[in-house]
């Protein structure tokens, strides 16, 4: 079957030119810092983005915790949005592994943190509190682009109150494309920016933190006592620098076949289409469809994550064409004309 997989644009193949950079890669060993290819996908990111350095890792999730940890030391704290990916779907790995403890804030629909209620979250220097280092945010939340303003002013508002600003950018080619500015014009609001090479960029592996030498320095430190050192890992960031080249514009294309999914979902009686935002379209169907309609889809050949949620969120990536959208659309409308 010619699966269409909507459940996340992580679940995409490795092209046949992605796989055959892979293949010829030069690789060394890169705790020793002689993987070439490594090395130059560190500093391909870290010069495109505006920063003296790089540091490549397997998963986002350690990426984030990497910068938590060069960030904050044990009996600090970093302010985070409560429903960001680095509170809420990294394991609390900051409190587990790096005694630092997050103070969650409720977003804003737009996952920006409201600045008056971060300020209120400040801790005075007291020992009575932990140290208040960081501000995370998050971009795109949800596929939501934070407003290039609201950056400039999140990094006035760190500078002014010593605090430090990590961007969980797994999406960040998303979110620049979405504004149509350079990535490094979003990157420069921020001291470290986490970017995902295996999400819309469709590499197999592989996410990159950048930020000054001090910061990726410390961060490299703790990757190797999270057992996060590797080897010839040049292999993968071949296909991540495969990714950078080829894979970067053709974003555009998944959003707009997203708005498409979005248009044509949104004529069907039955589901309520809440939104589009870049590659990802959100829906509400009615719990006691659920299952009926997994089924439905998966005898059509596609693929939704189906929770105990009614909200569901259909993913656009490079292994969904035009045909595949229409097919969606197409099965969606079956199921609820019947
Ligand atoms: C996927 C994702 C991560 C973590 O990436 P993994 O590679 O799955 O660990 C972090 N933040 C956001 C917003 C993500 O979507």
């Amino acid at each position: 079957m010619d699966w269409i997989d909507l459940r996340s644009d992580t679940v995409t193949q490795p092209t046949a030119a992605m796989r055959a950079a892979m293949h010829t890669a030069a690789v060394g060993d890169d705790v020793y810092g002689e993987d070439p290819t490594v090395n130059r996908l560190q500093q391909r990111l870290a010069d495109d983005l505006g920063f003296e350095a790089g540091l490549f890792v397997p998963s986002g999730t350690q990426s984030n915790l990497l910068a938590l940890l060069a960030h904050c030391e044990r009996g600090d704290e970093y302010i985070v949005g409560m429903d960001a990916h680095t509170y809420k779907f990294e394991g609390g790995g900051a409190a587990v592994l790096g005694s630092i403890q997050p103070q969650p804030i409720v977003q804003a629909d737009d996952g920006s943190l409201p600045l008056e209620r971060v300020a209120a979250a400040i801790k005075p220097v007291d020992p009575h509190f932990a140290r208040t280092r960081l501000l995370a945010l998050e971009n795109t939340w949800h596929g939501r682009v934070l407003p290039l303003d609201y950056l400039r002013q999140a990094r006035a508002f760190s500078r002014t109150h010593g605090l430090g600003l990590h961007l969980d950018g797994a999406r960040l080619f998303n979110a620049a494309i979405a504004c149509n500015v350079p990535a490094r014009e979003i990157a420069q609001q921020f001291d470290t920016v986490s970017i995902c090479l295996s999400k819309g960029l469709g590499a197999p592996v592989g996410s990159v933190l950048v930020g000054s030498a001090a910061l990726i320095g410390k961060a490299r430190r703790w990757r190797k006592v999270c057992g996060g050192g590797w080897r010839q890992a040049g292999m993968l960031a071949a296909g991540c620098l495969h990714a950078l080249d080829h894979h970067v514009a053709r974003l555009a294309d998944d959003h707009a076949r997203a708005a498409q999914l979005a248009d044509g979902l949104g004529k069907i009686d039955g589901l309520i289409l809440l939104g589009q935002h870049t590659n990802m379209v959100f829906i509400d169907v009615s719990a006691e469809h659920l299952r009926a309609l997994d089924t439905h889809l998966r005898a059509a050949g596609i693929r939704i994550s189906i929770g105990y949620l009614p909200t569901l969120r259909l993913v656009t990536h490079l292994d969904v064409d035009d045909a595949g959208i229409e097919r969606t659309v197409a099965a969606f409308a079956d199921f609820f004309t019947r």
